[in-house]
């Protein structure tokens, strides 16, 4: 007889996943995705206009698990104190059905997406990128810095937040350099990170350095958009392309063609682009959080390991 689903809080998660296992981790998940071994609709967004807020569902079978993450994202929850997104994620048994844990996905949804980007920029960034420029000083800055630290060595790191006194705070926590402008920060980056929540570019093309790399993270919804078309223009990398033609609003409004899903260059390492700089647009996939979410189960259930191509863990 099943035990029934455990409860798995947010500081559980934080015990149980670490960036090391949860980089190839994904990487193998978005191979999975692209090679068509994941089933996975594009996420249903219900928008909350009255509260300024929309509602996420999330589903996706992989493997011998299945789950949804069902994710609310509030930006005018700043002001008031809150988090500006919030998760749970339910994890199933795909060969019985049984429902195995619900888990807090905040944390979640932050360390997946950092590493994403990471697995990202190993592949596409060029071989040598001393400056990392982020934009943005919440949540997904925070997290990027961590995971983008574990794949490159960087000389220097920038950031740039809207709020200049957010900036300043961000940088003295992490031990790196505030500037005051968005080209002021990107001048000299080799990596640019966005994760910010603006609806409209605050970044140019005319900024950036020839040949920089961009990881394009906020911005998720077809009006939403961080990256003018001149930002756009290079090799448009996406996790899932049937997402991206109905929530990247920096490619449907740059009417910016995609280069490739990233899972598609990652098993085949040996496909390359010329175009001088990589934009890699995230979206987020439900298959990235069922892949954290059944490491954080099996981490907890006692290290039980059921063969799956989610827990297959090799270097860089
Ligand atoms: P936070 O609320 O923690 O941080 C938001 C950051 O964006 C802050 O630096 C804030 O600056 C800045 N910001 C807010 N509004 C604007 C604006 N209008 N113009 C410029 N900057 C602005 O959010 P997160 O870090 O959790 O998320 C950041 C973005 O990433 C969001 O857009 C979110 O939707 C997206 N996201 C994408 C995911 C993916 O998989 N691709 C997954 C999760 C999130 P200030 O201090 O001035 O308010």
């Amino acid at each position: 007889m099943s035990t029934g689903p455990i409860g798995i809080t947010e500081d559980q998660v934080r015990e149980a996943l670490s960036f090391r296992e949860l980089i190839p981790a994904i990487e193998h998940a978005l191979i999975d995705f692209s090679a068509g071994r994941v089933q996975q609709p594009v996420r249903t967004i219900l928008p909350v206009p009255e509260y300024g807020g929309w509602f996420g569902v999330m589903p996706a079978v992989c493997g011998d698990v299945m789950g949804a993450k069902l994710v609310t994202f509030y930006p005018g929850n700043a002001a008031r104190g809150l988090h500006t997104h919030m998760a749970l994620i339910q994890l199933f048994s795909a060969s019985t059905g049984e429902p195995l844990a619900t888990m807090d996905g905040r944390l979640i949804t932050g360390m997946r997406t950092a590493a994403v980007s990471a697995v990202a920029t190993r592949r596409l960034a060029p071989a040598k990128t001393p400056v990392l420029a982020i934009l943005g000083a919440g949540v997904q800055a925070g997290s990027h810095l961590e995971a983008l630290r574990l794949v490159r060595d960087f000389d220097e790191i920038c950031v740039w937040s809207r709020s200049q006194a957010r900036a300043e705070q961000f940088a003295r926590d992490h031990h790196v350099t505030a500037r005051a402008t968005v080209p002021a920060a990107v001048r000299d980056a080799d990596v640019v990170v966005t994760v910010t929540s603006a609806s409209e570019p605050i970044l140019r093309g005319e900024w950036l350095k020839p040949g920089a790399y961009v990881n394009a993270v906020g911005a998720v919804g077809p009006a939403r958009r961080e990256l003018d078309d001149a930002a756009m223009q290079g090799a448009i990398v996406v996790e899932s392309r049937a997402a991206a033609e109905r929530e990247a609003g920096d490619i449907i409004l740059a009417g910016a063609p995609i280069f490739a899903e990233l899972g598609e260059l990652l098993a085949d390492p040996a496909r390359t682009c010329m175009e001088p700089r990589v934009v890699f647009k995230s979206l987020g996939l439900a298959v990235e959080d069922i892949a954290a979410a059944r490491m954080v189960y099996e981490s907890i259930r006692g290290g039980h390991n059921p063969p799956s191509c989610y827990n297959r863990v090799e270097p860089a």
